[in-house]
């Protein structure tokens, strides 16, 4: 029968129940910290290109900046990085809310890979633009995997490749090895320092972000990717040198046959 005068905190449910209270409490409060990190940082990143776009409209409004087509290019692209920014903090905040949905199934990269490169060239009309290669065998397997997220990524790792490499190549270069297909992004752009590299699929961060300001970037696409590939039981990795080029690749399980 009970003995009442056990105190509360020595009955074995007491404890499990203050156990399992604390831990979630503790991960409420890890959630609260990375909204507000999120909201921190999001409102940072939104007020550069609204006092830039101030700034000009300003001077437009009382003439001490003369409009010109030069100007309202400038304009519209501020307005162009602000909606990249929605757009990319949109899928950031359904990632932080565990909302991403993930409909993985067996296909093969070859189709979905020449469709992006066709996009790109297409867009790529300057006569120094970078050269698009692939390098994929013939005997690739199909990997398991959701081919409009593996698109997502490869559309973040290609634009990047393009907008640091201002001439040269861009490769697509595709290998098996085990269980998993290994898909690189090479380019011969500017490259990552060293010290830079552990810090590229961190959510915001830019290499110096004055000289890169220019290049149209958010400091969201690598945090999405990595995400987006660790969803479909991967891995993403980065090697880099400064004004020779880098490597991005992303493995993706190979789809099990028959
Ligand atoms: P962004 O929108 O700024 O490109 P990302 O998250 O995609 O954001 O990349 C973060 C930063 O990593 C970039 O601002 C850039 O400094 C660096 N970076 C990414 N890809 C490359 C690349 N292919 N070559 C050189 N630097 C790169």
């Amino acid at each position: 029968h009970l003995n009442e005068r056990v105190p509360p905190n020595e009955i074995p449910e007491v404890d499990q129940l203050a156990t399992s209270f604390n831990r979630m409490a503790a991960s409420l409060a890890d959630v609260e910290r990375r909204r507000r990190e999120l909201v921190g940082d999001m409102t940072h990143e939104l007020r550069t290109p609204l006092t830039i776009l101030k700034g000009y409209l300003e001077g437009l409004a009382d003439e001490t900046i003369e409009p010109s087509t030069d100007i309202y290019l400038r304009l519209s692209n501020e307005v162009s990085r602000m909606q990249r920014l929605v757009n990319d903090l949109q899928e950031l905040s359904k990632m932080e809310a565990g909302y991403l949905p993930i409909d993985a199934r067996s296909f093969d990269l070859y189709p979905l890979l020449t469709g992006i490169i066709q996009k790109f060239s297409d867009q790529l009309v300057a006569e120094s633009s970078p050269q698009m290669l692939l390098d994929y065998p013939l005997d690739t397997p199909p990997v398991l995997a959701d081919p409009e997220r593996v698109e997502q990524i490869l559309v973040n790792l290609i634009g990047n490749a393009l907008r640091y490499t201002p001439a040269g190549s861009i490769t697509i270069r595709v290998r098996s090895e085990g269980n998993k297909l290994w898909v690189a992004v090479i380019d011969t752009g500017q490259g990552i320092a060293r010290e830079d590299l552990p810090h590229v699929f961190e959510r915001f961060w830019r290499a110096d972000r004055s000289r890169n300001r220019n290049s149209g970037g958010t400091g969201i696409g690598l945090a999405i990717c990595r995400r987006l590939v660790e969803l479909q039981g991967g891995t993403i990795e980065v090697d880099s040198e400064l004004g020779v080029g880098s490597i991005f690749r992303f493995s993706l399980p190979i789809a099990q046959r028959g």
